[in-house]
């Protein structure tokens, strides 16, 4: 609910008007749920209602919110003359909020652009090395290579050590595959 974050009537008023205005209360339950600290949640929800604003005078709608769309936000605050904004204050709040309010508009069927970037999960090249050496010299099957790899890079995310005389786990890390084997692919690499 927006009261959590506002009190003043004239500022609720503002905020549920325009065209951000209908979704603005729903966007305040999803920064609240995902753990937004107050200060930020008020930031991202005045540029929530900044961005309908914009998008209004551009004659345009929320489902037309596209990457360009808050490119061209972003340099609008900086000369922004829109009324009853908070004016263009320059900061990255404004533009983080208004990508935060263009995913939550995603999440709910308004807009159908997915504007969210995908991280990869990049495999470490030292596992990536590990499974390469499984595969030629122990002629392991992918399963087990699936299995072997995913211990390892548990391993190498517990703080493991490689010493001369073979493996130290710092934070004392049990494998079930082999920590000399292990070991010696990692050192050999
Ligand atoms: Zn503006």
């Amino acid at each position: 609910m927006l009261e959590k974050y506002f009190s003043a009537p004239k500022t609720l008023a503002r905020l549920r008007a325009g065209l951000s205005g209908p979704h603005i209360d729903g966007f305040a339950d999803a920064l609240e749920r995902d753990g937004y600290s107050h200060g930020s949640a008020v930031r991202y929800l005045r540029a929530a209602a900044h961005l309908g604003q914009f998008q209004q005078r551009r004659h345009e709608t929320l489902a037309d919110i596209d990457a360009t769309t808050l490119d061209d936000f972003g340099r609008h605050r900086r000369r922004c003359r829109c009324p009853l904004s908070n004016g263009g204050k320059v900061n990255h709040h404004v533009v983080f909020g208004a990508k935060r309010f263009q995913t939550y508009l995603f999440e709910t069927g308004v807009c159908e652009r997915d504007l969210t970037v995908r991280l990869r999960i990049v495999e470490p090249v030292l596992i990536v090395s590990f499974r390469d050496w499984f595969r030629k010299h122990r002629g392991a099957t992918e399963p087990t290579l699936r299995h072997y790899c995913r211990d390892a890079t548990q391993m190498l995310t517990s703080s493991v050590r490689i010493s001369a005389n073979g493996m130290q786990a710092e934070s004392g890390s049990s494998c079930s595959i082999g920590p000399i084997s292990v070991a010696r692919v990692l050192q050999n690499t």
